[in-house]
């Protein structure tokens, strides 16, 4: 929740003003520049539906940098060293708060948000042992070792990251004056200091000038609040606008365009993150795909993948994943399917496919699928896992197509 958000910016106003008054306790105006800001904050929280998604990447930062200790070690790179070790629990903290499974509906997906996290991670242990102005190098890094090549997801990322780093130091430069006493306010305490002359213009005079003093601090307290106010909204609206490309690039890079199903990139990144738990593969390829697409024409071809691609997905529960792996193959992944589970669902994809009314303008098409379906074995290798899967479809193929195959070697 956005709410939420704002509660944890708001926390971590309030920690900051603890510290900030710590070393100036009886500093009243500061306290009241610090309930202006809280005000101000509050009342961004009421007015603005921010969307979630790009509330959490801005309060994120904000509340790993809004922290006082990070916010001067970020103004003083040479006091880096000194606060390293404290700033990188920090990190570690805010890191843990965000790894929690809170992806929950209208956030980036899971994916998402790990590998922004880690590049997060990356470019926040270095910002513990480098100066800042060192960081846009280790950012870029970071987003290079993580996207594996990727040019449309790094550059919407760089370009999400870029802007957030703006922000940040924009709000920084803007926290810093707000925490820095204002002159004003230390002259007013001066001229207050001394007795009053007996000349009642005179005195007037003081009191009249201490007076404008303490507007013009308080004026700059609020003025400096305003401005955080409206940062915080401006570029919250970019980081929202950037996080939706990311999102688009994402969802790019990971699924076919044809189908809408992931493709066998996001197929491998499945794989790979699947637990340690029983699991099947199943093959599936399209039975005599090539005469479809001579006697009703390539278009006709791609909407019968489109079909199948919908059944497939379709039928298959959340936690598994279907996928084109390219051409008219298919690959299926059934979490937590042994044996005879694993035949069963496959046939019923199958049945589903050939059972599907399936139309181009010529009239009905008849579609089925072959599949191999492969168990896999404690800790095999997934290439091997695939191919005796694979090994299985074939056998599906010269029994006569139109069936599941599991397969036994
Ligand atoms: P089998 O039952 O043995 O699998 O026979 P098949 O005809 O399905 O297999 P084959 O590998 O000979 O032919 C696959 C065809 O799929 C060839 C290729 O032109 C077609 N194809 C691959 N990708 C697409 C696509 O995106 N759209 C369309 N319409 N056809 C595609
Ligand atoms: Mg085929
Ligand atoms: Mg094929």
């Amino acid at each position: 929740m956005v709410e939420q958000g704002l509660d944890t910016l708001l926390d971590q106003v309030a920690s900051l003003r603890t510290r900030a008054l710590r070393f100036a306790p009886k500093d009243e105006d500061l306290r009241a520049g610090f309930r202006q800001l809280t005000h101000e904050l509050e009342q961004l929280r009421q007015a603005r539906p921010v969307p979630r998604a790009a509330y959490q990447q801005v309060s994120r930062w904000l509340a790993a940098f809004l922290d006082a200790e990070q916010g001067a070690a970020l103004a003083n790179p040479e006091h880096l060293d000194a606060r390293a070790e404290a700033l990188h629990d920090a990190i570690q903290e805010k890191l843990a708060q965000l790894n929690r499974p809170a992806h929950d509906a209208g956030g980036l997906n899971g994916d998402a948000t790990r590998e922004l996290s880690r590049c997060l991670e990356m470019l926040n242990h270095s910002a513990a042992t480098m100066a800042a102005d060192a960081l846009p190098g280790a950012l870029s890094q970071a987003l290079k070792r993580h996207l594996d090549g990727d040019d449309a997801l790094r550059a919407e990322l760089s370009a999400l990251t870029g802007a957030m780093r703006d922000m940040l130091d924009e709000v920084s430069t803007m926290l810093a004056e707000v925490t820095d006493e204002p002159p004003e306010l230390k002259q007013t305490a001066e001229l207050l200091q001394q007795e009053l002359p007996d000349d009642p213009e005179a005195a007037r005079a003081i009191l009249q000038s201490a007076q404008q003093g303490i507007l013009e601090a308080g004026r700059k307290l609020a003025s400096a609040a305003g401005r955080i106010k409206a940062t915080v909204a401006a570029q919250g609206d970019k980081v929202r606008e950037l996080t939706e490309q990311l999102e688009a690039a994402e969802r790019q890079a990971l699924h076919d365009p044809l189908t809408g199903l992931p493709n066998r990139r996001k197929l491998e990144q499945f794989l790979r993150k699947l637990p340690d738990a029983p699991a099947a593969f199943v093959m599936a390829d399209i039975d005599h795909f090539k005469r479809i697409n001579d006697r009703h024409g390539h278009d006709a071809g791609d909407e019968v993948l489109a079909r199948v691609g919908g059944i497939l997905a379709g039928g298959v529960r959340a936690s598994d994943l279907a996928a084109r792996m390219g051409g008219e193959e298919f690959g299926i992944v059934l979490v937590g399917a042994s044996g005879r589970h694993a035949f069963e669902a496959a046939d019923a994809l199958r049945r589903a496919v050939a059972m599907a009314d399936i139309k181009c303008r010529h009239g009905k098409v008849p579609v089925t699928i072959s599949m191999g379906v492969a168990v896999r074995r404690g800790d095999e290798e997934i290439p091997h896992w695939l191919k005796r899967a694979d090994a299985a479809l074939y056998e599906a193929k010269n029994g006569g197509r139109d069936q599941v195959k599991v397969a036994t070697a």
